[in-house]
């Protein structure tokens, strides 16, 4: 199985994938997460990641496709994964997509976390008080906010017509939202 999990920064995809990677088992493939260790770790892949994180820019594709491969690449992914925030622009989608289908995988199942703007920027800021993330500044989630909906929205479309992608009202509690992933997905 492998589960896409879509929707806007502030959507809850992290909590959410956490929570179903431990269910099913799958282990959970979170490109920030990666990227933030990378900067921290000051390797070659932080320091050309990190001014577009700040910026609250997408980063690259010529620094974050290899990193996607790789990642997909790993014999724990072999059986199915949890992909949380990525594919995040059409060439993205279309690596994810190539690797899979290279190996005779496809994503199963795209959950459309959709929480609207206002409530978003909330969640973003209550996390920033939290997280201390150099990138929750309010102008940063202003830019994430906006590239979501030019470059991470329109593979809602692209998915949309094969006819996998699945809707979830992502405002309620994170265990009403868990239960409403768990039916669809079914297990
Ligand atoms: P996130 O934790 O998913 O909100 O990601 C934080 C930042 O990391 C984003 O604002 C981007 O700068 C960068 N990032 C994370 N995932 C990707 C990706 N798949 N492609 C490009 N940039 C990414």
């Amino acid at each position: 199985m492998f589960i896409l999990l879509l929707g806007a920064p502030g959507a809850g995809k992290g909590t959410q994938g956490t929570i179903l990677a431990e269910r099913l088992g799958l282990p959970k493939i979170t490109t920030g997460d990666l990227l933030r260790a990378a900067v921290k770790a000051g390797t070659p892949l932080g320091r050309d990641a990190k001014p577009f994180m700040d910026k609250g820019q997408l980063v690259p594709d010529a620094v974050i496709l290899g990193l996607i491969k790789d990642e997909l690449a790993k014999p724990a992914a072999a059986q199915g994964a949890i992909l949380d925030g990525f594919p995040r622009n059409a060439a993205q989608a279309e690596m994810v997509d190539r690797t899979l289908a290279e190996r005779g995988n496809r994503l199963t199942h795209i959950l459309l976390l959709e929480v609207a703007d206002d409530e978003l920027v909330r969640r973003i800021h209550s996390r920033a008080g939290i997280e201390g993330r150099s990138d929750d500044t309010p102008e940063t989630i202003r830019t994430r906010l906006q590239v979501y909906q030019r470059d991470t929205a329109p593979l809602i479309a692209h998915y949309g017509q094969r006819g996998n992608v699945h809707r979830v009202p992502a405002t309620g509690s994170i265990e009403e939202i868990a239960t409403e992933i768990k039916r669809i997905v079914g297990r």
